[in-house]
């Protein structure tokens, strides 16, 4: 018998192999392999078996069979074969995504020092150790506050110069004993109270469930889009809707955009389905990956809430998938390929499941909305807050009115900001400011030369950080320490141009000195875990004014914000970008759903220098209908999606000429066009040089009228990328991105 192979390599190749008759009971499709190529053992998935081949040259055995059944199953397979056609991706990197074990390396988890209390110790020696060694007793009583759990010895660096030098005598003591192992995963340092709520539904919210609930609706496919206000109870829904499934003796997955950024969500779940949930996301080990891979399949866990890689997770039985804030790019697979969208493959699992799947957000994504309005999905709507609840007030501030009053050339924070922030801190109310940009300030410009200080490897302006002092690429990670001189005529009178979130964290302490203030962005949260423990500190209410990105915007709950500040609402919106309009009001519309959950009524203040602006106006007012009215308009008169499908083709190469006449050279051979392709380019990306990297990209938009479902623009592709010998690649790169999501 023969296995083709899929390797974890860069082409569409698969490769035949022998299997040797000792092996032959246990080779199967979708199980790993280890086969020799090359000169060096690499692992491999069989993807199908046959009894003879047409190859004339020497067959290799296949040296070793690694899984006893297949690791994935029939639907997984199926969707694997799916994801590498969509988007266009050799199968084997579609598994090494997919798989949580690595096709090409036999991965072994690294190993860290763990202390735990040991409880039969005897008083007196503790009177000793006391008396003898005070550090080393101090160290064992943190020990004992954490037992019967294992310590980790690098958290006692606090506690002890050596830590685990005074752990080891500790252990000769027999105080304590001391192991080597993986590292424990803390899932409370990503979840997030767990306090069981009482659920008493109001009529909408039963309603929908009634609808959802219908008798066979979860054994069919059974696309709904969820439009629901911030605040309308979506998430206490899905959490009835699950109860439902696992009642069928069914499975659910529950995707979040970064689950790291909703713990409180996660927390929800956890605290109503305790062991029957888990957590699937990228801070995992790739052993406890494995090890809860394996659980899911075995059916020890029924629900999986994850970010976008959980809908890779191998339940069985599948009823429901829930895709929250389905808007959000974070969805979005951006290295390494596939380059796939997790709600798309979501729709696509769903299918082949035959299972529920609910599509839910505040400000669906136009494609789902457009998709309903084709009535491809079930529309359901939650349009009130819980609990009654209001919508914020919300009130635009034109900053260039502020500006000529004023006198000021550069307004951070308003009067009329100002004066609520005031109010609310004395009311002991909370308040969110949100500003979308990090650093201190976005560019600085040498008065001396008027040179705008540059990143040299991306061509694009260096941000100043204050709290680092420092000048760092947001491109490259580029960083200079000399923030004193420019780098063109070495003069010292810099300028700092534009507002980022340490700027305006400066300005609120300053402003506001009694308040306690917390800032929120890549910057300030370096580990995930340290944004739980913001959150709980401003749950508590020891944080007044939490400040930061788009990372604070959307899922947080808390009943005492009453204030929402946005900084500068333009920020992002004329982006040469087809989303850029869609992007922001998604970012605002979040961001103001922050203000007045609960009792109290919320308030937002949007700053603007662009007041007249349709997308902001529409804001203002809460409108979506003319929000949806407007953004649809405009893409199908520029032939956007969702009225087209894109392909977006990035050229990347050091050098510019070089890549400027490969991607020429590209579009001219390109043959097999078809009405309703309309190609754009070769042109300069509009972020053109990234890490010396010179970027050109040509867009190809195919009319859903003329090819509905994208085959043709995928033959298109594949007729001439694939079945082309000559194409002179130089030492250029192309990257292919299906459905892309941003443009620059
Ligand atoms: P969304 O996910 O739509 O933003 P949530 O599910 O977070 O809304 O609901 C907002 C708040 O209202 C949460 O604190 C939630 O627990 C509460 N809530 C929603 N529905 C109910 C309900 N039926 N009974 C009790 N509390 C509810
Ligand atoms: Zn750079």
């Amino acid at each position: 018998m023969f296995a083709e192979v899929a390797l974890s390599i860069s082409t569409f190749q698969t490769f035949t192999y022998k299997i040797p008759k000792d092996l032959a009971d246990n080779a199967q499709v979708g199980i790993r392999v280890k086969i020799k190529f090359g000169n060096r053992f690499v692992y491999g998935v069989i993807i199908s078996l046959s009894n003879k081949v047409d190859y004339n040259g020497t067959i290799k055995n296949i040296s070793e069979i690694v899984d006893e059944k297949p690791i994935i199953s029939d639907t997984l397979w199926k969707l694997i074969n799916w994801i590498s056609y969509y988007y266009i991706t050799p199968i084997g990197k579609v598994f090494n995504t997919i798989l949580p074990v690595q096709l090409s390396s036999n991965y072994s988890a690294p190993l860290y020092w763990y202390v735990k209390y040991n409880s039969s110790i005897n008083q007196n020696d503790i009177i000793i150790l006391k008396n003898k060694f005070p550090k080393q007793y101090n160290l064992l009583n943190h020990i004992k506050l954490n037992a019967p759990k294992y310590v980790s010895v690098s958290s006692l660096n606090e506690l002890s110069k050596s830590p685990l030098s005074s752990c080891k005598s500790l252990y000769k003591k027999n105080f304590i004993s001391l192991v080597k192992k993986e590292k424990d995963f803390n899932f409370k340092d990503y979840s997030f109270d767990l306090i069981n709520k009482n659920i008493i539904f109001n009529s909408d919210q039963k309603s929908i469930l009634e609808k959802l609930k219908k008798p066979g609706s979860f054994n069919k496919f059974n696309p709904f889009l969820l439009h629901g206000v911030t605040g309308s109870g979506k998430t206490e829904v899905f959490i009835d809707l699950i109860k439902e499934v696992l009642k069928q003796g069914k499975t659910g997955i529950i995707l979040l955009p970064e689950i790291s950024l909703t713990p409180q969500i996660a927390g929800r779940f956890m605290s109503v389905f305790g062991d029957s949930v888990v957590l699937w996301h990228s801070q995992l080990t790739n052993a406890q990956r494995q090890s809860i891979w394996v659980n899911i399949f075995n059916g020890k866990h029924k629900v999986v809430i994850g970010a976008r890689s959980a809908v890779f997770t191998p339940l069985k039985n599948v009823g429901l998938i829930v895709v929250d804030e389905e808007h959000e790019s974070a969805y979005k697979q951006h290295s390494p390929s596939p380059m796939y969208h997790g709600r798309d493959v979501a729709i696509m699992r769903s299918k082949l499941e035959s299972s529920m799947i609910v599509l839910s957000s505040a400000t669906p994504s136009l494609e789902s909305y457009f998709n309903y309005k084709n009535n491809k999905y079930k529309y359901l709507e939650l349009s009130k807050r819980y609990g009654g609840a209001k919508q914020p007030k919300v009130t635009i501030v034109d900053l260039v009115d502020e500006r000529e009053k004023s006198n000021k050339s550069d307004i951070v924070i308003s009067n009329i900001l100002f004066n609520k922030i005031e109010d609310r801190l004395k009311k002991n109310e909370q308040i969110l400011i949100i500003q979308n940009r990090r650093g201190y300030s976005p560019s600085v410009r040498c008065n001396d030369c008027s040179e705008i200080i540059m990143c040299e490897s991306c061509n694009t302006s260096l941000t100043f950080h204050e709290n680092t002092g420092s000048l760092k690429c947001h491109l490259c990670g580029f960083k200079d320490m000399n923030v004193e001189n420019c780098k063109s005529c070495l003069g010292s009178n810099l300028f700092y141009i534009g507002t980022g979130t340490q700027k305006v964290e400066k300005l609120l302490k300053k402003t506001f000195n009694n308040a306690s203030i917390a800032r929120i962005d890549q910057d300030s949260i370096k580990q995930k875990s340290k944004m739980t423990k913001i959150l709980k500190a401003f749950s508590n209410k020891d944080i007044d004014i939490l400040l930061g990105t788009q990372m604070i915007a959307k899922g947080l709950d808390f009943p005492d914000i009453t204030l929402v500040g946005i900084i500068n609402a333009d920020l992002g919106l004329h982006f040469p970008d087809f989303r850029s309009s869609e992007k922001t009001f998604q970012l605002i519309y979040q961001a103001a759903g922050r203000a007045g959950r609960a009792k109290k009524n919320g308030e937002v203040i949007i700053q603007t220098y662009d007041k007249n602006n349709p997308i902001i106006k529409a804001i203002s007012n809460f409108d979506l209908n003319n929000y949806y009215k407007i953004m649809l308009d405009d893409r199908k008169l520029l032939k956007y999606p969702p009225y087209s499908r894109i392909i977006k083709i990035e050229f990347i190469g050091t050098n510019i000429n070089s890549v400027i006449s490969f991607s020429n050279n590209i579009k001219n051979n390109f043959s097999k066009h078809y009405k309703g392709l309309q190609i754009l380019g070769p042109a300069s990306c509009f972020l053109e040089k990234i890490k010396n990297n010179y970027r050109f990209q040509i867009i190809l938009k195919s009319s859903k009228k003329y090819d509905p479902n994208g085959k043709k623009l995928h033959s298109f592709i594949s007729h001439n990328f694939f079945n082309k010998k000559n194409v002179q690649y130089r030492s250029n790169k192309i990257k292919i991105h299906v459905d892309p999501i941003n443009m620059i």
